[in-house]
C-alpha cells in the first residue's frame, strides 16, 4: 500500500549519540545519520495549505534527536526499531515509515564510508473474530476487545454487535456469542496470532477439542490483503466463508471488504451462504 501513498522524507539528519556494542562508543558517542521516509495521505494538507493536516517534519527531527540522545542501545537495529515504534505510536496520520540509521564513524579498524540499517514498519489492518460459550460470555468478549485496546500495538477501529449463535461443528455444547472487530496493528501475522493466543490463555481458555467449548476464541480473519498458508497460520481464515457467525458480524463493520482469494465482498459471501444458519439473535446480547 505504501507504494501508492504520499511520503515525507527527512534525509541524513545528523545526531551525536551514544549507541554501540563497544563501551567506548557508549561513553564517548559518535555521529549518526538518520533518514526517515514517512508514509501518509497529504491530500487534505495539499488542498488546505494547513500544517495541522500533515506531519510537521521540523518537530519530527527534534523528536528523533531527543529519542536517540535520551536512549542508549548497543545495536542500531534496536535504535531503529524503538524509534520507529515511538513515532508510529504517537504521530497522528503516520501510516508507515522507513528508517535508516547510518554510522559513518563505525570503529571497525578499517576505512569505510558508512554502515547502516534500514527498516520498514507500519500499521496493518486486521479483522478478528471473537467467540465465547462458557461462563460470562459477554464479559469474555469485552475482555478480548479491551486486551487489544490496551496494547500500544493496536488501535481498535470498530466492533460489531455480539450475536447469539448455535454451536457449529461439535453441536452438543452451549450457545455462543460471536462478533468481529477491525483493528490496526503494528504486529506481524505471527506476532498477532501469538498475542491473541496469550489473551485466550489469560482468560483460562479450556480447550476441549477442536470444536469444543471455550471461554474466548480469537481468530484472524483477514490481515491487509495478505494470503498466507503455513502450518499454524492460514490467512484469510480458511473456513470464514462458510460461517454465518463470522460473515454476519463482519458485514456490519466491513460489508464491502473483498476476500483476497475468493474475490468476493463480505456481503456477497454472506448472501451466498448455503445450509442451516447458526444465528439465533442478531443484536448485541448482554448476559
Ligand atoms: P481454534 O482456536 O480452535 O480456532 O484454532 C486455533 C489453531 O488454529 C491454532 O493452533 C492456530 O495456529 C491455527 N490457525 C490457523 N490459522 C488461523 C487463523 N487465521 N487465526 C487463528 N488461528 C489460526
Amino acid at each position: 500500500m505504501e507504494n501508492t501513498m504520499d511520503k515525507i522524507t527527512i534525509k541524513k539528519l545528523e545526531i551525536y549519540a551514544n549507541h554501540g556494542v563497544l563501551k567506548e562508543e557508549r561513553e564517548l558517542g559518535q555521529k549518526f545519520l538518520v533518514t526517515a521516509q514517512m508514509y501518509l495521505d497529504t491530500r487534505k494538507a495539499g488542498s488546505n495549505d494547513t500544517l495541522e493536516d500533515t506531519i510537521d517534519y521540523g518537530k519530527i527531527c527534534f523528536r528523533i534527536q531527543r529519542f536517540l540522545t535520551e536512549h542508549t542501545y548497543k545495536l542500531i537495529e534496536t535504535a531503529a526499531e524503538e524509534l520507529a515504534k515511538e513515532l508510529l505510536y504517537t504521530v497522528p496520520r503516520l501510516r508507515a515509515l522507513d528508517i535508516e540509521i547510518e554510522k559513518p564513524w563505525a570503529p571497525i579498524g578499517l576505512p569505510l564510508e558508512t554502515v547502516s540499517i534500514t527498516i520498514h514498519r507500519g500499521w496493518h489492518q486486521s479483522f478478528i473474530a471473537l467467540g465465547s460459550n462458557m461462563g460470562d460470555r459477554h464479559a469474555y468478549m469485552k475482555h478480548g476487545v479491551r486486551a487489544l485496546n490496551q496494547s500500544k500495538d493496536f488501535r481498535v477501529k470498530s466492533v460489531s454487535s455480539f450475536l447469539e449463535t448455535r454451536p457449529y461443528g461439535m453441536k452438543k455444547q452451549d450457545n455462543f456469542l460471536n462478533g468481529c472487530m477491525l483493528v490496526e496493528t503494528l504486529l506481524t501475522p505471527e506476532e498477532l496470532l501469538e498475542f491473541l493466543q496469550g489473551v485466550e490463555h489469560s482468560v483460562n481458555r479450556v480447550r476441549e477439542g477442536k470444536w469444543g467449548p471455550r471461554t474466548l476464541d480469537l481468530d484472524i480473519i483477514f490481515y491487509d490483503n495478505l494470503i498466507m498458508d503455513t502450518a499454524n497460520l492460514k490467512i484469510p481464515h480458511m473456513d470464514m466463508h462458510n460461517r454465518d457467525f463470522v460473515l454476519f458480524p463482519l458485514c456490519q463493520i466491513a460489508p464491502n471488504y473483498s476476500h483476497p482469494v475468493l474475490h468476493k465482498t463480505v456481503s456477497m459471501l454472506a448472501e451466498e451462504l448455503q445450509g442451516e444458519g447458526t444465528i439465533i439473535k442478531k443484536e448485541t446480547v448482554q448476559e
